[in-house]
């Protein structure tokens, strides 16, 4: 349209200047285009501002004010260049075809002038919603105009109008050239950080929006059946169906297989609403082609209307709630003023547990473990901290949330130097061995065996002082390469436990192909023994099984007398549990029994 404009008035200066040739109505008629032209192509021009300006406010109702102005503006204009050709007020064209300018002459510039304002307005009522990109626009265009239409009235015989809507493109252009860069190639919605800087905008100008989103799980499983291409596709398919499934969402690609929906929030009921589209979308299947399939979905979604919040803290948030999204399959998490407690508090408990790491506050507890027959000889190594307050944090609490960070890594190793600190400082025949847990992630550590042999070297102990206690799922993260870390270790002389055992999920056969010395039943084995005749008879078998596989068996979390007999009449071979200790401060465990 600009570039029609500058040739519409390159052409009227011809026209008028070989008047002599043309009929009087022509001139008149071109004019009256180009006049009624350049008001139309600034009002295109400001309503792409508009929009641009106000992407990322939800009021709608505040972009339809601007179009009625602008359309306002625009009829009035037209209907002065119609009169125009009767009353001359504008321009008019004499008898002998020479151009005269009209009185009224620079209302073009009135016109453009009153659009400036509307978009000075519209900024300053919506200033912490519009975007970098766009408070550089609203700082340059208008001065800018300004500056030519000045620099125009000042010097009419130079025609500069268009030069100053060429200008206006080719700021908007710039300025909008870096959108494409947020833009996920792969999908072509928003990229995280396009996502981010919406929600920066959107929290900036306090708009209530609810957000939606999804993690498509295994992925690997769909990229592995129909191959990474028509992974591509599907990706593709799923990002711009979300697209089209909310009328005013946008979708943003989150994470590599992660989705972002930000939507207005009209109300709590509309929202859910929203939600269950989703849901319901996604647990349906996807296509591509000729393919058809499933993709197993876990969600998170929130309502945010107002208050305290920056956009980091959100993100925090959104992880966060993802993150218990695909913990728990199947279940969509909502994100309230509940899990923002659970969320502070963990983040509570890591900020404490990073500060005892640094100031040494961490405690090794030893719980004692009696021998049937023989008494107490070996113990576990139990970690415990006390907030600031004193209060003790439970490690039911800690440990889960130091495995998530990865703080757990440097905690065992604080474990194992205490704990081989401790053998080395109190020497004893009593006390055989004392077992330290170790997590998943220790054996990511490829140099796990050589660092626990170079610590029992330092402490000039044995390897069989220390024992190893494991979890299935430890074990099950990789099978193959913890049998061989296993194997290794063994050789060294390292034994391995297998803790918990009752509360994992795992076929009982591949834990057997573990060479592991001793098998920990797990406390909730117990409930109800020895009054309960199946909980009996479960201990019993286990014990006989394990037995014959060569494994000696632990039984964790006795409470009482009657409990600690009966599995002596089983025959298991050691007990830990309340009844006869429970975890001690290392003096007190000294003193007791080493
Ligand atoms: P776990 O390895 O199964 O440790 C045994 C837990 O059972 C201990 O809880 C112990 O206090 C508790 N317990 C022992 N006897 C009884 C009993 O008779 N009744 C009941 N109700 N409970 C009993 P604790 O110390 O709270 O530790 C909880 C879990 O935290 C541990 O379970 C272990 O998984 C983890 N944990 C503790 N210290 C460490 C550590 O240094 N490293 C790692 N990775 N995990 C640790
Ligand atoms: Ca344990
Ligand atoms: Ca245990």
């Amino acid at each position: 349209m600009s570039m029609h404009c500058i040739g519409l008035n390159v052409l009227c200066v011809i026209l008028i200047r070989q008047s002599d040739k043309v009929p009087r109505w022509l001139n008149v008629l071109m004019n009256s285009i180009y006049f009624m032209m350049i008001v139309v192509v600034c009002s295109m021009v400001s309503a792409f501002v508009f929009i641009m300006m106000l992407e990322h406010v939800y009021e709608k109702y505040c972009l339809r004010r601007v179009f009625t102005g602008l359309i306002v503006v625009n009829v009035l204009y037209l209907a002065v260049v119609l009169w125009n050709i009767k009353s001359g007020i504008i321009f008019y064209i004499d008898s002998a075809g020479i151009y005269h300018r009209g009185t009224w002459n620079g209302l073009g510039y009135a016109a453009v002038a009153a659009e400036i304002c509307m978009i000075y307005i519209c900024f300053l009522k919506n200033r912490p919603s519009v975007s970098k990109s766009m408070v550089r626009v609203i700082c340059t265009i208008p001065p800018v105009t300004i500056l030519l239409c000045v620099f125009q009235v000042l010097f009419p015989e130079i025609i500069l109008n268009e030069t100053a809507m060429a200008v206006a493109n080719l700021i908007l252009f710039i300025a909008f050239q870096n959108r494409a860069l947020r833009r996920d190639y792969l999908t072509m919605v928003g990229n995280r950080e396009s996502f981010y800087e919406h929600l920066t905008l959107r929290l900036a100008g306090e708009q209530e929006f609810q957000l939606i989103l999804l993690s498509l799980r295994q992925y690997d499983i769909v990229n592995q059946n129909y191959g990474h291409q028509k992974g591509d596709e599907i990706l593709y398919a799923v990002a711009t169906e979300l697209g089209r499934l909310i009328p005013g969402g946008e979708v943003f690609r989150f994470g590599n297989v992660d989705f972002a929906m930000l939507i207005p929030l009209q109300s709590q009921e509309q929202a859910a609403i929203n939600f269950r589209t989703v849901k319901e979308r996604c647990d349906e299947t996807w296509s591509v082609g000729n393919i058809h399939t499933h993709v197993r979905t876990a969600f998170m979604y929130l309502e945010y209307q107002g208050g305290e919040c920056t956009p980091s803290q959100m993100m925090e948030y959104l992880d966060y709630g993802l993150r218990k999204a695909k913990e728990k399959p199947g279940v969509s998490i909502h994100f309230t003023e509940e899990l923002l407690k659970e969320y502070k508090e963990e983040k509570r408990i890591l900020e404490i547990m990073q500060r005892s790491v640094e100031q040494k506050r961490f405690r090794v507890w030893y719980q004692p473990v009696y021998h049937l027959g023989v008494g107490v000889r070996s113990a576990e190594a139990l970690l415990r901290l006390n907030d600031y307050e004193g209060n003790p944090l439970p490690p039911s609490r800690f440990i889960p949330i130091a495995e998530e960070s990865g703080l757990i890594d440097e905690l065992s190793w604080i474990v194992l130097e205490e704990v081989c600190s401790f053998l080395e400082q109190n020497e004893t025949d009593k006390i055989e061995s004392i077992s330290v847990n170790l997590s998943m992630q220790q054996f990511a550590d490829i140099k796990i065996s050589g660092r626990i042999q170079e610590c029992l070297n330092r402490h000039h102990l044995s390897p069989d002082r220390i024992k190893i206690e494991v979890t299935e799922r430890v074990l099950l993260q990789d099978m193959e390469y913890m049998k061989h870390v296993m194997k290794e270790m063994n050789h060294a002389g390292i034994r391995f436990y297998l803790d918990d055992f009752g509360t994992g999920y795992s076929n009982l056969a591949s834990v057997l192909e573990f060479p592991f010395e001793c098998v920990k039943l797990d406390k909730s084995l117990l409930k109800g023994f020895p009054e309960n005749p199946d909980s009996e008879k479960m201990v019993r078998m286990l014990t006989e099984l394990f037995h014959s596989f060569g494994n000696s068996v632990v039984v964790e979390g006795v409470e009482d007398a009657s409990q600690a007999e009966q599995l002596h009449r089983i025959g298991v071979d050691r007990i830990q549990g309340y009844y006869y200790s429970r975890p001690l401060p290392q003096e007190v465990f000294a003193e007791e029994f080493m």
